[in-house]
């Protein structure tokens, strides 16, 4: 089976393949050669390079990718060639099983008139609207029950809705939507319904095979919205009583066999504040937030539309299905909710999932990596699922306090926000709930930071700075590195950049260091005048277990791309980097002349500020031999051994370099 799709989706589908001894076949753009799509597919085949019209979206290109693969049928995922008719017309034709509905159903659906118009003559029930060219909606300004909302009939994704809230602004409205729907649509065609307040958005899986056999999968509640866009969804809906479950469920299955629908499909509807629902539009394919039913009712939804399309009976019947607890999904994506979710692809520089039981990770991604800005920026999806909402809520809460994704910006500290915020907590949510509920997130975001103590974060920075190579197993190439930095009265500054403020400044901070020891198990110091004793206590890499004044604490640290160090703690990120150094050339390899226990060398380029022994003098290990500042930094240099000092080769204010003999000492 190909996999005409890139991403999480493909990911997921690519897992239910192989459970299934499907071979599969990924398909990718240039700049998608490394995706994880196509690591875990059994083959990866090109689709060259230039826009998504010659690639993923290039219906002749893929279908030949197909046939020249052997493969036997098409997965499209969601998104891209999902949806559209002619693609599974094409698979048809050259005899690729499409998995996915018939093209009928999805032209029926795809279009949001004929959907409507096809609720409505078969008693389904759908908001009051209204159908026409521009000049027959003008011509009834005066009597349209405002606010109204315009949508195009071609619409998808949020984009191109407009609210009118009065006859006055009717006109410019209507305009500019006909000509977002041609440009984002290529259909100019739109139409008006009526826009309910405070509404929520409530969904129904199905399921329908070739048999004549439709049945749902319950129902999700996916009214935290931004943009019009989910971003967090669950299931069972906290909204619906019982009464309203059943009947909601059962009219999107009436809908499927109406009108002959086979494969998975959601039928959603917006859902008014006495629970009246209405139809809003069928997705003819699998979902975004699948994930969620799947977690409920045990049931593998790419499984059975692989059943489906293969023209077998579906593995289930409605009494069959037992939904179980409450599974909430979060969307994690690479943006930025200070600046209107503006999306923020850029590099990853550590990525690690939280492990805990009742979470489901479907991500795009399993390592450090760069989130293109090609396409959509959602990184992974976190899918919890408890017994209870509430116990689903708090394990959604810590699963997004470990979950890691060190780059420029994510939306993990707002889902954060929203999970802890009361009203979310209490299911007080309608569709406008994050724009109501904006500043008072933002809020939230800034006080979760002010309450990590930032000593801590500088603490916990120096130690992995010092002990990077140690810590990450790398090859360590000089003898500082080796016997670790036993130096004494170091004072560096460290400055923490905290994110980005509600007015969009950005603030920092800096600490004036002193440590006092530095191992590479320990580090000892006082930061703004307070102690601090970092203890390695388990060696992971970029991941790393440390007590800290005490408290043990895990440390996830990575180098961003402009030599900057991103340090994750309490399940938030900041960005730190040492400001007593010029630049980044800490490394102190001066890998030609290796130090020896009795060769002192110095590790950079700098000053003699101090010499404490003379020739003759016995040292024990650890006695500091001389200092030298360099980088705006004391650097002592210490015995490593007992001995006698056989020669001093330097003066205080020498300038030395890192060839240059220091002091020799003779056993
Ligand atoms: P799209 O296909 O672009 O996703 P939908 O018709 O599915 O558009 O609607 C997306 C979202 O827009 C809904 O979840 C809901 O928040 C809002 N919406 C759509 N229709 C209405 C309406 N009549 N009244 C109020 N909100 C609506």
């Amino acid at each position: 089976m190909l996999v005409a799709n890139r991403g999480e989706i493909a990911v997921r589908i690519i897992s239910t393949l192989k459970k299934l001894s499907i071979n599969s076949v990924a398909v990718y753009s240039d700049d998608d050669a490394d995706s994880m799509h196509c690591r875990v597919a059994d083959e990866a085949r090109p689709l060259g390079y230039g826009s998504l019209k010659d690639t993923y979206l290039n219906i002749q290109k893929i279908i030949d990718v197909a046939l020249d693969a052997g493969a036997d049928a098409i997965h499209p995922g969601y998104g891209f060639l999902s949806e559209n008719a002619d693609f599974a017309e094409a698979c048809k034709a050259n005899n690729l099983i499409f998995v996915g509905p018939d093209a009928e159903a999805m032209r029926l659906m795809g279009d949001k008139i004929r959907a409507r118009q096809f609720a409505i003559d078969n008693d389904i029930p759908v908001v009051w609207g209204l159908v026409g060219s521009l000049e027959e909606i003008e011509a009834q300004a005066a009597a349209l029950p405002y606010p109204v909302l315009i949508k195009a009939s071609a619409g998808g994704g949020g984009k191109g809705m407009h609210i009118v809230e009065d006859a006055s602004q009717l006109h410019s409205s209507l305009v500019q939507a006909s000509r977002e729907a041609e440009r984002y649509f290529g259909n100019g065609q739109i139409f008006i319904e009526q826009y309910i307040r405070n509404p929520r958005h409530i969904e129904v899986q199905v399921l329908a095979d070739h048999h004549g056999n439709v049945i749902h999968l319950y129902e999700r509640e996916c009214s935290v919205q931004r943009r019009y866009q989910k971003i967090i969804e669950e299931s069972p809906s906290p909204t619906l009583t019982e009464e309203r479950r059943l009947a909601i469920c059962e009219t999107a299955v009436d809908l499927c066999k109406k009108m002959n629908y086979n494969n998975a499909g959601t039928v959603e509807f917006i859902v008014d504040e006495n629970q009246n629902f209405y139809f809003l539009e069928m997705n003819t394919r699998i979902q975004v937030e699948h994930p969620v039913t799947e977690q409920r009712t045990g049931i593998d939804i790419v499984e059975e539309q692989i059943r489906i399309a293969r023209g077998k009976v579906m593995g289930y019947t409605q009494d069959s299905i037992v939904a179980n607890g409450h599974a909430i999904e979060c969307r994690i994506y690479a943006e930025d909710p200070e600046n209107n979710f503006m999306p923020a692809p850029a590099d990853i520089t550590l990525y690690h999932e939280p492990k805990m039981r009742g979470v489901r990770i479907d991500s795009s991604i399993d390592r450090p990596t760069s989130i293109s800005d090609s396409y959509d920026p959602m990184i992974s999806k976190l899918i919890c699922h408890g017994k209870t909402r509430e116990s689903a809520i708090e394990i959604t809460r810590n699963a997004l306090k470990d979950y890691i994704v060190q780059t420029d910006k994510t939306n993990i500290p707002y889902l954060r926000s929203i999970i802890d915020n009361d009203d979310f907590i209490n299911n007080k949510i309608d569709t406008s709930y994050c724009e109501k509920h904006q500043d008072e997130l933002m809020r939230s975001m800034l006080n979760m930071r002010d309450d990590v103590k930032k000593e801590d974060v500088v603490a916990l920075f120096l130690f992995y700075d010092f002990n990077k190579k140690y810590l990450e197993n790398k090859a360590i190439d000089n003898v500082w590195e080796e016997v670790g930095y036993w130096r004494y009265n170091m004072n560096v500054d460290v400055e923490v950049l905290s994110q980005r403020t509600t007015d969009n400044r950005q603030q920092s901070s800096v600490f004036h260091v002193q440590i006092e020891r530095i191992t590479r198990k320990s580090l000892h110091c006082t930061i703004n005048g307070q102690d601090y004793e970092v203890l390695l206590s388990q060696n992971g890499g970029k991941i790393n277990k440390v007590i800290i004044n005490g408290m043990t604490e895990s440390i996830f640290v990575s180098e961003t791309s402009d030599n900057n160090y991103c340090v994750h703690l309490k399940g938030l990120d900041f960005i730190c980097r040492r400001t007593d150094e010029l630049n980044d050339s800490r490394d102190y390899s001066y890998k030609e002349d290796k130090n020896n226990d009795l060769e002192y060398r110095s590790p950079m380029p700098g000053k003699v500020i101090k010499v404490n022994v003379k020739e003759g003098d016995d040292v024990k290990e650890g006695d500091v031999l001389c200092v030298v500042e360099a980088m705006k930094m004391e650097n002592n240099i210490k015995a490593m051994t007992a001995a006698k000092v056989a020669k001093v080769f330097v003066g205080e204010g020498d300038k030395v370099d890192v060839k240059n003999i220091l002091i020799e000492l003779s056993l």
